[in-house]
């Protein structure tokens, strides 16, 4: 076994406890020994000198979709960003959808949006159950770490005939029983995409009862809240008081009556008028710790989070389609709506930037906001988005901004991620094509950058425990997360003067982040000087 020796390094275990001067032995893929420095150092085979740089546990993206890219043979190709900016875990299967367990009923509704719009290539879905589903990844040999949550959505695709609507008792038994087997094979919780279909029609009965068995087995839920903005197509209209706060209560409600532990999931205020929100939902949160109740929550450093074109289009117009998109009455219809609905949201179509086209024409449009391909094709904003819509068949990713503020005003986003309960994550759905989220290649960077350093809205150690021990705490990975003897060797090494993100210049993407020196993933060196070591692949699958 080859061991390692990093010296010299400040050292930041994870822990929340002060940084110091010391060592960190590695002896195969786990930590022999962090002491502090004085005198005589323990030798090993190689020996990396950490002088002025900060030695952490690798990072953990807490909300993660990369699950479904994994299990492709040559992902490194598009998930290597995430090893460049520190991170050595992924927690996958969020807002409802994990890749497993698949059927034959799932099999039928496979042109869903959740089964296309996470991967740009096709997956041959050669498994059926999460245990497979984990096999075939560490088969896969994975990139970097994985641990799995269990999706609702996934879960009631696969085990139900009720598409929309409460479960007769059977099925939900069905579906209890996929999750509990789903937990026994290692998945760390359990996930909820209330604002997606299937999870926007369950009812709150249906949402107890899972909960339920994920604290029987001792693991947290997460949760997509049925509303991230003021106004949401998950509520009636007339329901006049800011729908995310309902969904938020309604959600605290169930942890309250179930006992589960509560991970709210990219805690965002979408549009301008849902940001005066953020104050009140940060303290209904507070105030529910208080109670008791064990819930945190997650976010990205970022006023914009990847999502689909077809998100701002109402239900009736995307059931009416393809013919709606051509019917003049519709359109015009639709255009009224989006003009009432954009203002009361306080969204607007220049909040658009096209991601990925999703057909070859057009992917040097990717970087663009909506007002510029308008322009480009002569054409309106709305006329636009119509058409990227209909010629993408609705598979068009966009980067929609105005989530948690825009430049200059980011006191809700600063409110929450300075939040002690709030830990870190991507969101980032990573393609093989287009313009990358930001948050791919520098989230964890920036918030070391411009949180800690230039703003100092938190201590480097603050932040350091919330993107490693606390996340692996939350879903009782007790191997990782800290810098201590006896745990696995993900281990990140960067210099503090000048870790940063390299920021996006519209239409140009994010760049490479700044300062991310070394990585190390169970032992195994994947990045040197920012540059992850082509080939090298050195993630396990974490079964919990
Ligand atoms: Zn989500």
């Amino acid at each position: 076994m080859k061991s390692i020796l990093i010296k010299n390094g400040w050292i930041i275990d994870g822990t929340g406890s002060g940084g110091f001067d010391g060592h960190v032995r590695i002896q195969g893929d786990k930590i022999e020994a962090v002491a502090k420095t004085n005198g005589d150092l323990p030798v090993a085979d190689e020996t990396i000198d950490a002088a002025g740089h900060v030695v952490a546990p690798g990072f953990i993206d807490m909300h993660s979709h990369s699950d479904w890219a994994l299990p492709l043979a040559d992902h490194d190709i598009c998930l290597s960003p995430l090893l460049e900016q520190g991170v050595t875990t992924v927690v996958g299967g969020n807002c409802g959808f994990s890749p497993a367990p698949f059927t034959a009923k799932t099999r039928k509704v496979m042109g869903m949006d959740h089964f296309n719009l996470m991967i740009d290539k096709p997956l041959d879905y050669q498994w059926t159950t999460m245990a497979d589903f984990l096999d075939r990844v560490d088969q896969a040999r994975p990139l970097l770490n994985m641990a799995e949550l269990a999706g609702h959505g996934t879960i009631r695709l696969a085990c139900a005939d009720t598409r929309r609507g409460a479960m007769p008792e059977h099925e939900r038994a069905v579906c209890l029983d996929a999750l509990r087997e789903s937990l026994d094979a290692g998945a760390c919780g359990l996930s909820f995409g209330l604002g997606y279909d299937p999870g926007m029609y369950s009812p709150a009965d249906e949402i107890d009862v899972f909960c339920r068995v994920a604290a029987e087995a001792g693991k947290p839920v997460t949760v997509h809240l049925k509303a991230l903005s003021r106004i949401s197509p998950t509520y009636p209209v007339t329901y006049l008081k800011p729908h995310n706060v309902r969904a938020l209560k309604e959600m605290l409600d169930a942890a309250r009556r179930t006992g589960v532990r509560l991970q709210v999931s990219h805690l965002i205020f979408a549009g301008r008028r849902s940001w005066p929100t953020a104050e009140t939902c940060l303290n209904m949160i507070a105030d529910a710790r208080k109670q008791g109740v064990d819930v945190m929550f997650d976010a990205f450093p970022y006023t914009c989070g990847n999502t689909t074109i077809n998100v701002v289009l109402p239900y009736w117009f995307l059931a009416g389609l393809p013919e709606a998109a051509h019917d003049k009455w519709m359109r015009a219809r639709l255009r009224t709506e989006m003009a009432v609905g954009f203002g009361l949201l306080g969204f607007s179509f220049s909040d658009f930037q096209l991601m990925d086209a999703a057909v070859n024409e057009w992917q040097e449009l990717n970087g663009y906001r909506l007002p510029d391909i308008a322009a480009k094709w002569n054409t309106t904003p709305f006329d636009a988005m119509l058409r990227l819509s209909r010629e993408t068949r609705g598979q068009a990713m966009v980067l929609f901004h105005k989530y948690s503020g825009e430049p200059g005003r980011e006191q809700a986003l600063d409110a929450v991620l300075a939040d002690d309960a709030c830990l870190f994550e991507t969101d980032a759905i990573i393609h093989f094509r287009g313009h990358p989220n930001p948050a791919t290649l520098g989230a964890f960077p920036k918030i070391l950058g411009r949180y800690v350093r230039d703003r100092k809205l938190f201590s480097m150690e603050n932040a350091v425990r919330r993107m490693t021990g606390a996340s692996a705490e939350r879903f009782g990975i007790r191997d990782r997360g800290v810098l201590a003897r006896g745990k696995k060797a993900d281990v990140v090494i960067f210099d503090p003067a000048v870790v940063d993100e390299t920021a996006p210049r519209d239409p140009a993407p994010a760049g490479k982040p700044k300062g991310i020196a070394q990585v190390f993933i169970n032992g195994v060196q994947v990045v040197n000087n920012g540059d992850y070591i082509s080939g090298i692949r050195a993630g396990e699958v974490i079964r919990v």
